[in-house]
């Protein structure tokens, strides 16, 4: 890009700073859950008309919005899709903020209000410019906390009705310095997957446990093993978390429980690694059950898949994010969080990058006391317009 486009395009956007503060600061106020995003999307689609843009399409997984603007030489072309996402969380917010939730219990404790309105201010300023050629679809998500509203829309045809190319993803980073970003080539985010282990035997006397088979003891030692699947099978360089964090037996001091149910999460960054733990944990649990006369039964429940960023296209989201911040300001070699994220999902149908932008100190995400942090917002929005400048660029 130019230096006088750029000019252009920064003068843009502080003009549109304060317009994009108070779409934040009004979807702050109005949080709606999961798959409960019907004020948000009406607002999201309201204002994308009212921008010009050439198509709006809402309903897409229930609640989820898609606008569509083609750039000055009309449909045809590259098309890229940027996504936001627009749920709130099940927590009372304490933040004090003038603009505080107007919902109790419910608040965007994960800055999906600003994800959203930064996107908004990108679309403002792209359906007055139109300064691309091809097409840039703009997808606000349902229910990423809850529900895989990433998922639900690929389900429900994103990529076949909407012709992309390549898809691209942002969130706020608490910790990160406003106006830098974060951003890495491979796994950003992890898989995250729920365990349930029944173990199970006759039960009997505390006294007599030659009578019967340990339940506990029998959990015990699959505890203990499980770790050595992490420790021991998987690669050093590879990382893989599995955490027991329920454990449930009899409610007395002097019956050995006929069942011990375990429950856990098992995180991942890789296909591979995940795949194996799943395989690994039930051959060791049912094998150390069945060694010790017991028996377990494995649920193995599938939760967002890892967050796995394109090389290419990271290479590319970090030159436009280091046309907005600056060289130096964008750390294209971030380490990966062991959170999970939905636009894994989008990930695995098209090539693209998540990348994260500075949200300053402050509480992390999911806390009662979290914001936003509207500084970012210019950050923000110009990072999505120099992304879409530049991969879809004008002749
Ligand atoms: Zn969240
Ligand atoms: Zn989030």
């Amino acid at each position: 890009m130019s230096e006088a486009a750029s000019g252009k395009t920064d003068n843009l956007v502080e003009g549109l700073v304060e317009e994009v503060t108070g779409w934040r600061r009004h979807l702050h106020a109005n949080p709606e859950l999961s798959f409960q995003e019907s004020e948000t999307a009406a607002y999201v689609a309201q204002n994308l008309r009212a921008f010009g843009f050439d198509e709006v399409h809402e309903g897409i997984a229930k609640t989820g919005v898609v606008g569509v603007l083609h750039g000055r030489n009309g449909p045809g072309g590259r098309g890229i899709g940027v996504r936001a996402d627009m749920d709130a969380l099940p927590i009372e917010e304490i933040t004090g903020a003038q603009y505080t939730s107007t919902r109790q219990g419910v608040m965007h404790a994960c800055g999906h209000d600003g994800h959203t309105a930064l996107l908004l201010g990108a679309a403002k300023a792209l359906a007055q410019t139109r300064s691309f050629d091809g097409t840039a679809y703009f997808i606000f998500q349902p229910a990423e906390e809850f529900g895989g509203g990433g998922e639900k829309m690929i389900e429900d045809g994103l990529f076949e009705r909407f012709e992309m190319d390549e898809v691209y993803g942002l969130h706020n980073g608490p910790g990160v310095d406003v106006g830098k970003f974060e951003i890495r080539p491979g796994a950003i985010m992890a898989s995250a997957d729920e365990l349930v282990i029944r173990i199970a035997s006759g039960g009997g006397h505390a006294a007599m446990p030659h009578q019967t088979v340990d339940t506990v003891l029998v959990g015990a030692h699959i505890i203990v093993a499980l770790q050595a699947l992490v420790s021991r099978e998987t690669d050093a360089l590879g990382s893989a978390v599995i955490s027991i964090t329920q454990l449930s037996g009899s409610q007395a001091s002097n019956i050995i429980p006929a069942e011990v149910v375990l429950g856990g999460t098992v995180r991942t960054l890789d296909a591979g690694v995940r795949d194996r733990m799943e395989a690994r944990i039930t051959q060791v649990a049912q094998g150390i059950a069945t060694a010790m006369g017991a028996t377990a039964t494995l649920t193995y429940e599938r939760g967002y898949p890892p967050t796995v960023n394109h090389a290419k296209q990271t290479a590319f989201a970090a030159e436009a994010a280091r046309a907005v911040a600056g060289h130096y300001n964008v750390n294209d070699q971030c380490q990966p969080v062991m959170g999970a994220e939905d636009f894994a999902y989008m990930l695995e149908e098209k090539p693209g990058a998540y990348i994260v932008l500075g949200n300053g100190d402050g509480p992390v995400c999911h806390m009662p006391d979290y914001d936003f942090n509207d500084d970012a917002i210019p950050f923000g929005v110009r990072y999505w317009i120099e992304l879409i400048e530049r991969a879809l660029p004008a002749e």
